[in-house]
């Protein structure tokens, strides 16, 4: 039997010696047509996953697909992230704003790297730009490309700002994730009404008192904070 295409693209990822942590993109390592084989792999696993469950996926027309559509959910949507290239971003020359700007709320759907459980919720983003601008709708892709990856919040908020960074020439960057974590509400303690929120200041936002306020009280008075 020819070598599933995991091992082949984890070959690859060792050989250059880089990590794969879940959270990480591994799009620079795979080559045309490894995905539709990864896919075709998870589907075998998943199934697998579903027989040891003890699922007659023969006869329950419930279930007959599911394998299919997990793997397909998997590696094109929640988890689309790790394998996706990272989206086409140009920051343009700034022609003289310098002053704080917000954004929010932007979706997050992410999934618990402990749990496999979802992580919902909202990401509002704060620039002071300094020589380079970048579209509004670039701050909702970049946001979206970092959350479909397994991760913890803490973990994906750091990333969403060093991303921010890069993209948009600034070291002066505040990201804001508040988020309801399956893990916490549908098991576990079942905790329904708590949330997580996760702060990372850089640059003026974390050196000054005032930016930093200034950037609170614009993302209290956004949609988002029910
Ligand atoms: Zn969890």
């Amino acid at each position: 039997m020819a070598e599933g295409i995991s091992k082949v693209i984890k070959q690859r990822l060792e050989n250059a010696g880089v990590r794969y942590h879940c959270n990480d993109n591994i799009s620079k390592y795979l080559e045309e047509g490894d995905l539709e084989k990864l896919q075709q792999e998870v589907e075998t696993a998943f199934q697998n996953v579903l027989n040891t469950l003890v699922i007659d996926t023969d006869n329950d027309h419930n279930t007959q697909e599911t394998a299919k559509r997990v793997a397909k959910m998997y590696v094109h949507e929640i988890f689309g992230g790790r394998f996706k290239k990272h989206p086409r971003i140009t920051a343009f020359p700034n022609m003289g704003y310098k002053s704080l700007y917000t954004s929010g709320p932007i979706s997050v759907r992410s999934t618990c790297a402990h749990h496999f459980q979802n992580i919902v919720g909202n990401a509002w983003i704060g620039i002071i730009p300094e020589d380079g601008v970048i579209g509004l709708s670039k701050f909702n892709r970049i946001v979206h490309h970092i959350a479909e990856r397994p991760q913890i919040q803490e973990e994906m908020t750091t990333h969403i700002a060093q991303e921010l960074q890069k993209f948009a020439k600034t070291e002066h960057v505040a990201v804001v994730v508040k988020a309801e974590h399956h893990c916490m509400t549908q098991r576990g303690v079942k905790e329904h009404e708590s949330d997580m929120t996760t702060a990372i200041m850089h640059g003026a936002f974390s050196k000054d008192a005032s930016t930093k306020k200034e950037f609170y009280d614009i993302c209290l008075s956004m949609k988002g904070h029910d």
